[in-house]
């Protein structure tokens, strides 16, 4: 079969590989949909996770079951299925303990394009297909559902970790994709002011329709300045931070009140550290929390979050902003993802008709 690779750091094509075999309690699938990644762009270019050799990359998909192992229970050939970008073990420790994002060792869960083929090729297999895939609910289209495998549940997990409460005041730092889908979700949490921080225009109305109700352009001048005379000097309750560079945590930790969390899901792609500033984390007794996390997987999720769309809580089709038809057009769509030209949000590939 084709897929799309990572062949070196740097380097991509399409390769040929056999057709990946089903365990007993897996799944092959074939894409409908698929959709590059912003952590493609730092794995292939930056090298964020370490070198990779012809790995097919992608991990956001919307497919249909070709085979099912013997031990499937819930799902059969010609079943249409929403793929989570994150695929635990559900068995393990780490999944036990409450972080299946981790199963098997830290960011483990995370298989797809990072320890095993990801989508980007004629046929993919999921491990685990009962635990890990949801069925795709009549009435959505598979390209706005292929939004949910990583884009939705990344951008709510910024939400979730940062632990918004109603009334809330809300820095949302980026708004990509996954940064929209911060502000939308820190939005039905019951955030109230909502700063987004951005600079694309067609970001910027979006941004708005998902809930924010302030805009901070960090091109023009110091973030943590506009904040605070936005405040009146007194910061906001919580930070959710989806883009920006490793200085950015030193400006949203000197952003956030006293007792406030961060939610970090921007993938730091380079760099030894992240500096802390002292004095404005209290020397040390601020109580200001950090949380970074990789977004949750599994099919309770992906059927969770699918149930906003179905009941017209959540429109995911804002996001799609390049749609191209035809599988051989992943390159195309990688390459917009990594050249982010000022009208992309997301990219989207139809396989098929
Ligand atoms: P985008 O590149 O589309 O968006 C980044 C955003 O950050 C843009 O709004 C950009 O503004 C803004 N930005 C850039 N530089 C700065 C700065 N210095 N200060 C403030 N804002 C800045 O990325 P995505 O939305 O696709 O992804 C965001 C991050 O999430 C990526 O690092 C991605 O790898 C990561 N990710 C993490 C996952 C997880 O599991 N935790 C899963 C999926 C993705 P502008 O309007 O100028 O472009
Ligand atoms: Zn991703």
């Amino acid at each position: 079969m084709k897929g799309f690779a990572m062949l070196e750091i740097g380097k991509v094509g399409w390769i040929e590989k056999d057709k990946p075999v089903a365990g007993p309690l897996d799944a092959i699938v074939r894409p409908l949909a698929i959709a590059p990644c912003t952590s493609d762009i730092h794995t292939v270019w930056s090298g964020a996770i370490g070198e990779r050799h012809n790995m097919i990359l992608g991990h956001e998909a919307v497919g249909e079951i070709v085979e099912v192992g013997s031990h499937v229970k819930d799902f059969k050939p010609g079943d249409k299925v929403i793929v989570p970008a994150i695929t635990p073990d559900w068995g393990s420790l780490e999944a036990q303990s409450g972080y299946s994002q981790h199963s098997g060792g830290m960011l483990s869960g995370w298989k797809f394009s990072n320890f095993k083929d990801g989508v980007f090729a004629e046929y993919f297999h999921v491990n685990e297909a009962d635990a890990n895939l949801a069925l795709l609910p009549e009435g959505i289209k598979p390209q706005d559902a292929v939004m949910l495998s990583d884009m939705v549940v990344t951008g709510f997990h910024g939400a979730e970790m940062a632990d918004i409460r109603l009334g809330d005041s809300v820095v949302v730092i980026g708004i990509g994709p996954v940064g929209l889908m911060a502000v939308a979700g820190a939005n039905l949490m019951g955030a109230s002011h909502i700063y987004a921080v951005g600079s694309r225009p067609n970001c910027v109305k979006i941004a708005k329709e998902y809930g924010a109700t302030e805009i901070i352009n960090y091109k023009k001048g110091d973030i943590v300045e506009q904040v605070m005379s936005l405040t009146n000097g007194k910061g906001v309750d919580k930070v959710i931070i989806a883009g920006g560079n490793n200085d950015t945590f030193a400006q949203a930790i000197t952003m956030l009140k006293p007792g406030g969390k961060i939610g970090n899901i921007n993938y730091l792609g380079e760099g030894e550290f992240i500096k802390i500033p002292r004095v404005e984390w209290g020397v040390g007794m601020g109580h200001k929390q950090i949380v970074g996390g990789l977004t949750p997987g599994g099919r309770l999720k992906m059927e969770k979050l699918a149930s906003l769309m179905v009941t017209g809580k959540l429109d995911t089709s804002k996001l799609v902003t390049h749609v191209f038809k035809g599988f051989e057009h992943i390159e195309e769509a990688l390459m917009l993802m990594k050249d982010k030209p000022a009208d992309l949000i997301k990219p989207v590939v139809i396989c098929e008709d």
